[in-house]
Protein backbone atom coordinates (compact mmCIF):
# COMPACT_ATOMS: atom_id res chain seq x y z
CA UNK A 1 0.00 0.00 0.00
CA UNK A 2 1.42 3.33 -1.20
CA UNK A 3 1.20 6.23 1.29
CA UNK A 4 -1.51 7.81 -1.30
CA UNK A 5 -3.44 4.83 -0.90
CA UNK A 6 -3.27 5.46 2.57
CA UNK A 7 -4.54 8.87 2.85
CA UNK A 8 -7.49 8.19 0.42
CA UNK A 9 -8.66 5.80 2.70
CA UNK A 10 -8.32 8.19 5.83
CA UNK A 11 -10.58 10.70 3.91
CA UNK A 12 -13.03 8.42 2.71
CA UNK A 13 -13.61 7.16 6.51
CA UNK A 14 -13.11 10.60 7.93
CA UNK A 15 -15.82 11.54 5.38
CA UNK A 16 -18.23 8.89 6.22
CA UNK A 17 -18.26 9.87 9.28
CA UNK A 18 -18.76 13.34 8.80
CA UNK A 19 -22.18 12.27 7.33
CA UNK A 20 -22.97 10.62 10.30
CA UNK A 21 -22.51 13.05 12.44
CA UNK A 22 -24.59 15.21 10.14
CA UNK A 23 -26.78 12.69 10.11
CA UNK A 24 -27.26 12.62 14.65
CA UNK A 25 -28.11 16.11 14.50
CA UNK A 26 -30.72 16.51 10.95
CA UNK A 27 -31.54 12.71 10.08
CA UNK A 28 -35.14 11.71 12.42
CA UNK A 29 -33.84 9.28 14.74
CA UNK A 30 -34.87 5.50 14.71
CA UNK A 31 -35.51 3.52 17.41
CA UNK A 32 -37.40 0.64 18.95
CA UNK A 33 -40.09 0.21 21.06
CA UNK A 34 -41.80 -3.19 22.36
CA UNK A 35 -40.63 -4.51 18.58
CA UNK A 36 -41.63 -1.62 16.53
CA UNK A 37 -39.54 1.18 15.01
CA UNK A 38 -40.49 4.54 15.87
CA UNK A 39 -39.47 7.64 13.91
CA UNK A 40 -38.87 10.75 15.87
CA UNK A 41 -37.47 14.37 14.74
CA UNK A 42 -34.13 15.40 14.34
CA UNK A 43 -31.77 16.66 17.21
CA UNK A 44 -32.01 19.48 15.88
CA UNK A 45 -35.69 20.22 15.27
CA UNK A 46 -36.38 19.07 19.05
CA UNK A 47 -34.00 21.52 20.38
CA UNK A 48 -35.62 23.85 18.34
CA UNK A 49 -38.90 22.57 19.41
CA UNK A 50 -38.15 22.58 22.61
CA UNK A 51 -37.30 26.29 22.61
CA UNK A 52 -40.75 27.16 21.22
CA UNK A 53 -42.43 25.33 23.63
CA UNK A 54 -40.25 27.06 26.15
CA UNK A 55 -40.67 29.92 25.14
CA UNK A 56 -44.77 29.65 24.94
CA UNK A 57 -44.50 28.26 27.95
CA UNK A 58 -42.87 31.34 29.97
CA UNK A 59 -44.91 33.86 28.41
CA UNK A 60 -48.10 32.22 30.11
CA UNK A 61 -49.04 31.64 33.40
CA UNK A 62 -47.78 28.40 34.46
CA UNK A 63 -44.87 27.56 35.96
CA UNK A 64 -41.91 26.44 33.70
CA UNK A 65 -42.11 22.49 34.20
CA UNK A 66 -38.46 21.75 35.88
CA UNK A 67 -38.23 19.05 33.63
CA UNK A 68 -37.99 20.75 30.35
CA UNK A 69 -34.42 21.82 28.99
CA UNK A 70 -33.88 25.50 29.94
CA UNK A 71 -34.60 28.06 27.10
CA UNK A 72 -31.21 29.70 27.17
CA UNK A 73 -29.43 26.39 27.18
CA UNK A 74 -31.70 25.35 23.70
CA UNK A 75 -30.97 28.93 22.39
CA UNK A 76 -26.94 28.87 23.52
CA UNK A 77 -26.85 25.32 21.63
CA UNK A 78 -28.54 26.24 18.44
CA UNK A 79 -26.83 29.70 18.24
CA UNK A 80 -23.45 27.03 18.39
CA UNK A 81 -24.65 24.59 15.47
CA UNK A 82 -25.58 27.52 12.88
CA UNK A 83 -22.19 29.31 13.47
CA UNK A 84 -20.39 26.06 13.72
CA UNK A 85 -22.05 24.73 10.51
CA UNK A 86 -21.83 28.10 8.34
CA UNK A 87 -17.92 28.28 9.48
CA UNK A 88 -17.57 24.55 8.21
CA UNK A 89 -19.25 25.73 5.22
CA UNK A 90 -17.05 28.45 4.23
CA UNK A 91 -14.40 27.88 1.80
CA UNK A 92 -15.97 24.13 1.00
CA UNK A 93 -19.62 25.11 -0.28
CA UNK A 94 -21.47 28.12 -1.69
CA UNK A 95 -24.89 28.20 -0.31
CA UNK A 96 -27.39 30.33 -0.75
CA UNK A 97 -27.38 33.03 2.89
CA UNK A 98 -31.05 32.11 3.20
CA UNK A 99 -30.44 28.17 3.75
CA UNK A 100 -31.30 27.02 7.27
CA UNK A 101 -28.86 24.67 9.20
CA UNK A 102 -29.72 21.58 8.25
CA UNK A 103 -29.53 22.38 4.84
CA UNK A 104 -25.97 23.36 5.28
CA UNK A 105 -25.16 20.71 7.26
CA UNK A 106 -26.39 18.24 4.43
CA UNK A 107 -24.31 20.24 2.07
CA UNK A 108 -21.43 19.79 4.01
CA UNK A 109 -22.11 15.98 4.44
CA UNK A 110 -22.51 15.74 0.39
CA UNK A 111 -19.16 17.66 -0.40
CA UNK A 112 -15.86 15.36 -1.61
CA UNK A 113 -13.39 16.54 0.08
CA UNK A 114 -9.73 15.69 -0.67
CA UNK A 115 -6.90 13.37 1.46
CA UNK A 116 -5.25 16.85 2.46
CA UNK A 117 -8.06 18.39 3.75
CA UNK A 118 -8.93 14.79 6.14
CA UNK A 119 -7.57 16.86 9.56
CA UNK A 120 -10.49 19.68 8.70
CA UNK A 121 -13.19 17.01 8.09
CA UNK A 122 -12.13 14.98 11.20
CA UNK A 123 -12.23 18.59 12.91
CA UNK A 124 -15.50 19.25 11.79
CA UNK A 125 -16.63 15.70 12.98
CA UNK A 126 -14.93 16.55 16.33
CA UNK A 127 -17.41 19.92 16.70
CA UNK A 128 -20.51 17.99 15.40
CA UNK A 129 -20.52 14.98 17.80
CA UNK A 130 -19.71 17.82 21.08
CA UNK A 131 -22.83 18.96 19.62
CA UNK A 132 -25.05 15.77 19.16
CA UNK A 133 -23.97 15.10 22.80
CA UNK A 134 -24.84 18.19 24.45
CA UNK A 135 -28.36 18.30 22.10
CA UNK A 136 -29.19 15.06 23.52
CA UNK A 137 -28.93 15.83 27.04
CA UNK A 138 -31.30 19.54 26.29
CA UNK A 139 -33.55 17.61 24.37
CA UNK A 140 -33.72 14.86 27.41
CA UNK A 141 -32.76 12.20 25.61
CA UNK A 142 -32.74 9.10 28.12
CA UNK A 143 -31.24 6.68 27.64
CA UNK A 144 -28.38 8.51 25.83
CA UNK A 145 -27.81 6.13 23.05
CA UNK A 146 -24.59 5.30 21.62
CA UNK A 147 -23.54 3.29 18.77
CA UNK A 148 -20.78 1.22 19.23
CA UNK A 149 -19.92 1.42 15.55
CA UNK A 150 -18.32 -2.06 15.14
CA UNK A 151 -19.93 -5.18 13.60
CA UNK A 152 -22.71 -6.84 15.71
CA UNK A 153 -20.44 -10.21 17.69
CA UNK A 154 -23.76 -12.20 16.42
CA UNK A 155 -24.57 -11.42 13.37
CA UNK A 156 -21.63 -8.90 12.21
CA UNK A 157 -23.97 -6.64 10.95
CA UNK A 158 -22.45 -2.96 10.94
CA UNK A 159 -25.72 -1.11 9.92
CA UNK A 160 -29.52 -1.50 10.53
CA UNK A 161 -31.87 -0.15 8.07
CA UNK A 162 -35.33 0.63 8.77
CA UNK A 163 -38.45 -0.35 6.60
CA UNK A 164 -38.40 3.29 4.98
CA UNK A 165 -34.96 2.43 4.64
CA UNK A 166 -33.55 5.00 6.80
CA UNK A 167 -29.67 3.61 8.01
CA UNK A 168 -28.42 3.84 11.79
CA UNK A 169 -25.92 1.46 13.21
CA UNK A 170 -26.42 -1.91 14.18
CA UNK A 171 -25.40 -2.27 17.43
CA UNK A 172 -25.85 0.39 20.36
CA UNK A 173 -25.18 0.54 24.07
CA UNK A 174 -27.62 2.82 26.50
CA UNK A 175 -27.32 2.89 30.27
CA UNK A 176 -29.88 -0.14 29.79
CA UNK A 177 -27.57 -1.96 27.80
CA UNK A 178 -26.64 -3.20 24.24
CA UNK A 179 -28.47 -4.61 21.35
CA UNK A 180 -28.15 -5.04 17.85
CA UNK A 181 -31.15 -3.66 15.82
CA UNK A 182 -30.65 -6.37 12.96
CA UNK A 183 -30.49 -9.57 14.65
CA UNK A 184 -31.69 -8.62 18.03
CA UNK A 185 -29.31 -9.67 20.30
CA UNK A 186 -28.88 -7.75 23.35
CA UNK A 187 -26.05 -8.01 26.40
CA UNK A 188 -26.85 -6.29 29.21
CA UNK A 189 -24.67 -4.00 31.44
CA UNK A 190 -22.88 -6.32 33.66
CA UNK A 191 -21.77 -8.12 30.02
CA UNK A 192 -20.22 -5.10 28.90
CA UNK A 193 -16.69 -6.58 29.41
CA UNK A 194 -17.95 -9.59 27.42
CA UNK A 195 -18.99 -7.58 24.34
CA UNK A 196 -16.21 -5.54 24.73
CA UNK A 197 -13.99 -8.39 24.26
CA UNK A 198 -16.22 -9.96 21.87
CA UNK A 199 -15.95 -6.95 19.65
CA UNK A 200 -12.03 -6.76 19.80
CA UNK A 201 -12.10 -9.96 18.21
CA UNK A 202 -12.38 -9.93 14.04
CA UNK A 203 -15.74 -11.27 13.30
ZN1 LIG B 1 -26.64 -8.64 15.28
Amino acid sequence: MTVVEHEEMSIGLAQRRLQDSVAALVDPVISWSGGRVMSTDSLYSRVRGALTKQSIRSGGRGAPQRSAPCAVDCLDWLRAVDRDSRRMIAGVAVVDPGSGTETVLRVLAGESFGPEQTGMVLSFVAALQRHARSGAEIAGDNPVRVPLRKPCPQCSSLWHRSVSGVRSWALVASEHGARCSECSATWTTQQFGLLAAMLEQPV
